[in-house]
């Protein structure tokens, strides 16, 4: 078997450095998670190949680039609260917890909100994990300073814009069939949106979802 920690490194040097992710902190933590112990019943060497992965319910867990991706983009600083919205296998939020103060996950499969829990509770940094509509933000832990949707929507649900801070970032698949992952920076003369990266996503379910 495949020493994970091995096929950990090989990962970040082929899939995430030769590249374009270069924020050496998002590299440490891609480094420091241990991707295979959430990507149920697969080898160690298909939790870290270059794709995403089904996990069950119709979720898939992303692939490693587009997880690093999306962590590169929200420019995370070590105070920042964060929420994300599709848990999935718990993954994504580990990463990010690496990263930031805070991290508040939402999962609408309550059967995948509890494994991710598990997963969760035995690393370091602490995640809330929510059972519920992420769609509809979670305004106790408002506002945010970094927002990270990992379903496809047509549009950005307005509870999500509502809970950003000011300087917050918003990260994001939109669109139908084809999907551009969104950047929206509030800034004090308004928000700014880019277009980063043409992805591939589940399509976000949800009072605002698709
Ligand atoms: N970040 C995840 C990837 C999850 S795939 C990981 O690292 O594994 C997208 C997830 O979004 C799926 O688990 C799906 O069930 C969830 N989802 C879809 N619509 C949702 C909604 N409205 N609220 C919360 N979760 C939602």
């Amino acid at each position: 078997m495949t020493d994970p920690a091995v096929a950990r490194e090989r990962m970040v040097a082929d899939q995430l450095v030769a590249r374009d992710i270069d924020d050496q902190r998002v590299i440490d933590a891609m480094r420091r998670v241990p991707r295979h112990l959430f990507v149920p019943e697969t080898s160690v060497d298909e939790a870290y190949d270059d794709t995403p992965s089904p996990i069950g319910h119709g979720a898939t867990i992303s692939q490693p680039y587009i997880v690093a991706f999306m962590t590169q983009a929200l420019a995370l600083e070590p105070t920042d609260r964060v929420l994300e919205v599709g848990t999935g296998s718990g993954y994504g939020a580990a990463v990010l917890a690496e990263l930031a103060a805070l991290v508040t996950t939402i999962e609408v499969v309550e059967e995948l909100a509890d494994e991710a829990r598990q997963r969760l509770q035995d690393r370091e940094h602490e995640v809330l994990v929510i059972t519920g509509d992420g769609t509809l933000g979670y305004p106790d832990g408002a506002p945010y300073d970094a927002i990270s949707v990992t379903a496809a929507g047509r549009s950005i649900p307005e509870p999500l814009l509502e809970q950003l801070a000011m300087g917050g970032r918003l990260v994001m698949p939109v669109g139908r069939r084809v999907e551009e992952l969104v950047r929206v920076t509030r800034t004090p003369t308004g928000d700014v949106s880019e277009r980063l990266l043409a992805v591939r996503f589940v399509p976000l379910r949800g009072r605002h979802g698709v």
